[in-house]
């Protein structure tokens, strides 16, 4: 089906959002790594006696609790990322209206005319050739898609 092209802003907002996405993931991947050694690093230390292993013990908790906190914030990023991305293929699909052929008002006698020939949408616009058999006259014609086509008429 031939369509009216994306606006570019929304193809940029796409891309966009695709690569903080992956940045976010890449962090969260991190954060869980991080986490899992300070769990580890936490048990080593609990096993031990002495000031020095509770000194250990503490910081290493607060430790895990940023550490958890940050994990927290990325996935709610991420979430927000992923609902934006939504919206934006959604706009997207949207923006995508079929261009039909169109019957076009004769510039001469007011008859509606099919196109002779059409040609391939440029810029979301499609261009037909016209012969009126009510009045002989030809012309062109470019229109938009959507529900309320721009149009433009040329004798020729
Ligand atoms: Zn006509």
């Amino acid at each position: 089906m031939v369509t009216t092209p994306v606006p570019p802003h929304i193809t940029a907002a796409i891309g966009q959002l695709e690569r903080q996405y992956r940045e976010l993931e890449n962090k969260r991947d991190n954060l869980d790594r991080r986490i899992s050694q300070l769990q580890h690093q936490l048990r080593l230390a609990m096993a031990e006696n002495g000031d020095d292993s509770r000194r250990k013990v503490t910081e290493l908790a607060d430790q895990l609790t940023s550490a958890r906190n940050a994990l927290d914030g990325t996935e709610r990023d991420m979430a927000k990322v992923r609902l934006a991305h939504g919206q934006h293929v959604q706009a997207a699909e949207q923006a995508r209206q079929p261009v039909k052929a169109l019957d076009v008002k004769c510039p001469g006698c007011g008859a509606l005319v099919s196109p002779q020939r059409t040609g391939a949408v440029v810029n979301g616009y499609r261009a037909g050739t016209f012969d009126c058999a009510a009045c002989d006259v030809t012309f062109e014609a470019r229109w938009s898609g959507g529900t309320d086509p721009v149009v433009t008429v040329r004798e020729i």
